[in-house]
């Protein structure tokens, strides 16, 4: 299937929905997303901070960049000019620095929590716990350019279809939570980013708004190149 089939189709799956196709062109040249683009993609994702900006510069100005990956903060200038998301604010360290280069970018960046789901491994997140703390701490009262929009998850890496469920379902759970306990001005918990290739299905079944797709749009990714 060429990347305009599988965009159409996958679009024809989520539109009804309301949710939002992220196109997920990690590892992926140019060339494919402009493939992409060519096909109506406006939306995409990357995960390593350079290859980001160096795509950006090299694609039209009107796409909107989401960044889905672990960010240090040291990658934080290359990504708070370009990325229209960030969905992977896992940290009260990192947060202070996005805030710091929004200030400088004199934007306000918007940013999800990445909220730890799965169980049984060990994944970049925060607990529930320490997403309350993050937004209860005096950091995110400081700043004034970060912006709280929703929240990601990273489900367990598993053919589970049930457990899978009931891990989507959860993070909808708090978001409802979150919604209730916090009335801020940068505070708006409207999205919830997950499900993928795999099992984006699901997810939207449980209330996802940005389904994170690569390997179905793309084909395999292939590490070794
Ligand atoms: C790679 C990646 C995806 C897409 O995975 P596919 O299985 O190829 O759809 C989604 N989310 C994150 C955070 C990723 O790193």
């Amino acid at each position: 299937m060429s990347i305009a089939q599988a965009l159409h189709s996958l679009n024809a799956e989520i539109m009804p929905s309301g949710a939002k196709l992220v196109a997920v062109s990690k590892t992926k040249p140019v060339s494919a997303l402009q493939q992409a683009y060519d096909a109506g993609q406006r939306l995409f994702g990357e995960n390593k901070a350079q290859e980001m900006a160096e795509k950006a510069d090299q694609l039209p100005k009107d796409i909107e960049w989401h960044f889905i990956g672990h960010l240090q903060t040291n990658k934080v200038r290359l990504v708070v000019p370009v990325a229209a998301l960030i969905h992977s604010l896992d940290s009260v360290k990192l947060l202070a620095e996005i805030d710091k280069e929004a200030r400088k970018a004199g934007k306000v960046q918007n940013c999800l929590l990445q909220i730890y789901l799965a169980k049984e491994e060990t994944k970049f997140g925060l607990s529930e716990e320490e997403a309350i703390a993050l937004l209860q701490s005096d950091t995110f009262a400081a700043a004034d350019n970060v912006r709280i929009t929703g929240l990601m998850g990273l489900a367990s890496n598993t053919d589970d279809m049930e457990q899978l469920r009931s891990e989507f379902r959860s993070l909808k759970v708090f978001a409802e939570k979150l919604k209730g306990q916090f009335m801020h001005p940068r505070i708006e918990i409207k999205e919830l980013s997950c499900g993928m290739s795999g099992d984006y299905k699901i997810a939207m079944e449980e209330g996802s708004t940005l389904v994170r797709i690569g390997s179905a749009i793309f084909g395999e990714r292939d590490y070794s190149i």
